[in-house]
């Protein structure tokens, strides 16, 4: 019950009850429901005494569940471009955010177009954002939680940090896109994909000892050196810049492993959605002046931006 404590207080301040009172409703309620929690017992309980049981004062560390009306106070660490997406066979505007307090940092998925454009709007990196009856889901990974802005939320932008909820800076490994400079190291970005390039044959032909293209045949090594290579091009966006990076055979395994759909297609328009935060370990290549990055390993990122 330590987790309903706030429903508790709730019931205590706004209805009135005790502590007695409130075990003994809890207890009527499971003998007529014995499938509820008793989380679930004390948010019916709060709606028949007219209060809406919305936890008050969530921090981003509190969220470790699914959570059907959140509240939540934080501020815009960053904000990344809206894009089309297709849901349900219907063009669609989606952004993403990473949002942070003194406890963590969270994405947030913006689903409602109206939020979408009043966050382009109005909020810039550094904004307070309050935000009313969202919901969580878990991540890609399975390891985090992300926040889900829907229509039935609301949202205010308070142009600077609050003190109560500024973060603290937080030292991570991830790089800026727009620090790749250096093609004799690693690199280790983090963003969303918010393009893939997989309007052709993403399988190309190679040869397997000089490890270049070919058309037909290696001239040097003959026809037994051929062979398909998967090839998967794309744009990661980190909401500072963007670089187009390319995954080859197992990395680009990998990342179609990352979707949850049966077909090759499905896959690719699945991660095209470019709702997945990765995490992005890659060598730069310069050609013609222009750096584009070779992805070496890849995985849903955890939210250190
Ligand atoms: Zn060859």
């Amino acid at each position: 019950m330590d987790n309903d404590n706030w429903i508790i207080d709730m019931l205590k301040e706004g209805a009135g009850m005790d502590g007695d009172s409130i075990k003994a409703a809890v207890k009527k309620k499971l003998d007529e429901f014995p499938s509820l929690t008793e989380g679930a017992a004390l948010k019916m309980i709060a709606t028949e005494k007219g209060i809406t049981p919305i936890k008050k004062k969530l921090r981003i560390s509190d969220i470790n569940e699914d959570i059907k009306h959140l509240n939540i106070v934080a501020v815009v660490k960053r904000k990344f471009e809206p894009r089309k997406v297709m849901i349900k066979q219907t063009p669609s505007t989606i952004s993403n955010m990473i949002i942070e307090d003194q406890t963590g940092i969270i994405n947030v998925v913006v689903w409602d177009t109206k939020k979408v454009e009043q966050i382009q709007k109005e909020a810039s990196e550094g904004d307070t954002i309050s935000i009313v009856n969202a919901y969580t889901r878990k991540s890609m990974d399975g390891e985090h939680y992300e926040i889900h802005l829907g229509t039935g939320c609301a949202i205010k932008i308070i142009p600077k940090p609050n003190d109560d909820i500024r973060p603290v800076d937080n030292v991570n490994k991830i790089e800026k896109i727009s620090g790749i400079t250096d093609t004799q190291r690693r690199y280790i970005v983090g963003g969303f994909l918010v393009r893939l390039f997989t309007g052709g044959d993403i399988f190309i032909t190679r040869c397997g000892i000089c490890k270049k293209r070919v058309v037909g045949t290696c001239e040097v090594h003959g026809e037994k050196a051929i062979s398909k290579t998967m090839l998967i091009s794309g744009i990661l966006d980190d909401g500072l810049s963007s670089i187009r990076i390319s995954f080859f055979d197992k990395v680009a395994d990998k990342l179609l492993s990352i979707s949850k759909k049966d077909s090759l297609e499905d896959k690719l328009n699945d991660i095209s959605f470019g709702i997945y935060n990765l995490e992005i370990t890659g060598v730069p290549n310069k050609f013609n002046n222009v750096i584009s990055l070779n992805v070496r390993d890849i995985k849903p990122a955890s939210y250190l931006l």
